[in-house]
């Protein structure tokens, strides 16, 4: 992917601060610094989500996942830690490269907000079962 940014940092044809790096991964400051220590970890291979990446590149990711955690949450006396991976532009995801976000949390106004709705209301147990079932048949 000649024009993908985070290809670009791989490359180092741009710079980046890089925190950790391997044969598969590396891991590097988020240029926003959403809260401070916010990283990135990347596969050194192009994949441009989650429907995409394979399966043993994902688990490599985060299997890295928690010792880069243990360092911020260390470094900085993080509070808490929000692990994202946005997929789609709906979802978030600006740039087409799989990345997780490491994004330590120091309090509620630190720059870093999940919200998630609770539309209980709106779905019963029976709703729930058909959606289960929608999901199942679609596995490969
Ligand atoms: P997402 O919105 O989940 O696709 O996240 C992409 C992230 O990449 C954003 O948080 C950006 O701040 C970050 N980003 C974009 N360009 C760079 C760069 N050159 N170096 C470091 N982080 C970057
Ligand atoms: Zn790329």
């Amino acid at each position: 992917m000649n024009d993908c940014i985070f290809c670009k940092i791989i490359n180092k044809e741009i710079p980046s601060v890089t925190i950790y790096e391997d044969d598969i991964i590396i891991g590097f400051l988020d240029i926003s610094q959403t809260t401070k220590g916010h990283t990135l970890i990347i596969p050194k291979k192009h994949y441009e989500n989650i429907y995409e990446i394979d399966e043993d590149t994902l688990a490599y990711i985060y299997k890295k996942v928690p010792k880069i955690a243990c360092a911020l949450k260390t470094a900085f006396k993080a509070k808490g830690m929000n692990v994202v991976n946005n997929n789609g532009e709906l979802a978030g995801q600006t740039v087409f490269h799989f990345h997780v976000h490491l994004i330590p949390r120091y309090n509620e106004k630190d720059g870093f907000r999940a919200i998630y709705t609770n539309h209980m209301d709106k779905y019963s147990k029976e709703d729930l079962e058909k959606i289960a079932v929608q999901i199942r048949e679609n596995f490969n």
